[in-house]
């Protein structure tokens, strides 16, 4: 049976543990650089959000300078959120969009994650405390949620979706949860298109972010998926297609920092 994501109750069953008996189609998929069993990838990128939970913020700060703040703060800039306004946030990690969008004006926050350890370490930020009784936290795949439909003002991605699977059914799940008017917006890592600032970035990503992995969360492989799994993701061009066949309108892009990364805005008109 399906849950209400605003009832502010503890979502105990772990449905992460489920992902590998879901996916038993033999097809291939990316890992980043690697093609591995569809079965096999959340299991994969599960072991990475494991082992760098801990320093997951403080990493995020460090390899971005701090600028994935900007990014955030700009998403819910475009959102504007209201008081009256309900959020569920997938791949919600720490909590950081739920927490911008509640700072910012917005009524409740469902954070979901398939990654236990992400949201238990969001349930110890000191900056969440006075926020508390506005959010719920819940551990949920994005391709199959555990939410009846209809019943989200607005439903977020960011740096989520790259990790998925099957990105299309997440699409879709996040149309099916949205209310008539509602809107999806994900934020995600993009390609570079000036060569000079692409071969710059390349070269930061794959030889100084591993190193910097290693150095701050004892884990470079981690960080080199992360610049891997960048280079894979489909286009703004792709992804705005796959928004459409998802059944979203007025498909909106917004390109941030030279295409480093990119917002996708799309409504759920009824
Ligand atoms: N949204 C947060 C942020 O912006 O800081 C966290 C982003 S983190 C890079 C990616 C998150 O996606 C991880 O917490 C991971 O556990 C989650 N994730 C990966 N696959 C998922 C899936 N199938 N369903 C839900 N969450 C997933």
């Amino acid at each position: 049976m399906k849950e209400s994501a605003f009832d502010l109750a503890e979502h105990n069953a772990d449905s992460s543990q489920n992902i590998a008996a879901q996916d038993v189609d033999q097809d291939s998929i990316d890992f980043g650089y690697r093609t591995v069993q569809r079965s096999e990838k959340a299991g994969l990128v599960r072991g990475v959000f494991n082992s760098v939970a801990g320093r997951y913020d403080l990493m995020n700060d460090l390899m971005s300078g701090g600028v994935h703040r900007l990014w955030k703060a700009a998403m819910i800039d475009w959102m504007a959120p209201q008081p009256h306004q309900t959020l569920i946030d997938l791949a919600g990690g720490t909590g950081d969009i739920s927490m911008r969008f509640l700072s910012n004006g917005g009524g409740i926050a469902c954070i979901t994650d398939i990654n236990h350890a992400m949201l238990q370490v969001g349930r110890g930020r000191r900056d969440l405390e006075r926020m508390a009784g506005q959010i719920s936290w819940c551990v949920a795949n994005a391709e199959t949620l555990p939410f009846d439909s209809q019943i989200a003002d607005f439903v977020t991605i960011a740096f989520g979706l790259r990790n998925i699977t099957d990105r299309q059914a997440a699409l879709s799940e996040a149309y099916r949860i949205l209310k008539p008017g509602g809107r999806f917006l994900c934020l995600e890592f993009s390609h570079v298109q000036n060569r000079p600032l692409a071969r710059l970035y390349h070269g930061w990503s794959f030889k100084v972010l591993p190193v910097m992995g290693q150095v701050i969360a004892g884990d470079a492989d981690s960080y080199r998926y992360l610049a891997e799994s960048i280079r894979t993701f489909p286009t703004k061009e792709v992804l705005a297609d796959m928004f459409a066949q998802a059944g979203f309108a007025h498909i909106r892009v917004r390109s941030l920092s030279a295409g480093i990364a990119c917002i996708h805005s799309g409504w759920k008109l009824d």
